[in-house]
């Protein structure tokens, strides 16, 4: 479960709370409800599932083709999440696009992470597909 409390600062950096902004999805995911509306709010919520390690919000959204076995997160501080570009991916489309740097500190110490994701939605619900890496 996510260790966050409802009242901070969501880590998608939307400006909301947790409650109101992806602790919300992170929530309905055992809920049967709600789903983000949007590839965007998907990736902001993942991004945030991510920061919290909450791993069943991430393995419920990822999309079951290209999910990977045993998901598993390695001790990464995800620091900051800038949303590039967006292609798509309203309520109304069936596929998306996202791109988007994200922030983190290691052990090793700070990076990030340029990638262009593609979603797709299914059921009225939005999944990760997959993602290309950019330097
Ligand atoms: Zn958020």
């Amino acid at each position: 479960m996510p260790d966050l409390n409802d009242d901070a600062g969501c880590p998608c950096l939307s400006g909301e709370t947790y409650g109101a902004c992806c602790g919300r999805f992170h929530a309905g995911r055992a809920a049967g409800g709600p789903y983000p509306p949007t590839a965007e709010a998907l990736m902001r919520s993942r991004y945030s599932a991510f920061a919290v390690g909450d791993v069943a919000y991430l393995e419920a959204t990822w999309h079951p083709r290209t999910r990977p076995p045993g998901l598993a997160l390695d001790g990464v501080t995800w620091r900051r999440l800038d949303i590039l570009a967006a292609v798509a991916g309203g309520p109304f489309d069936t596929d998306g696009v996202v791109e988007f740097v994200a922030h983190y500190r290691s052990p090793a110490g700070g990076g990030r992470l340029h990638e262009v994701s593609r979603f797709v939605r299914g059921g009225g619900r939005w999944f990760y597909v997959d993602g290309e890496q950019r330097a």
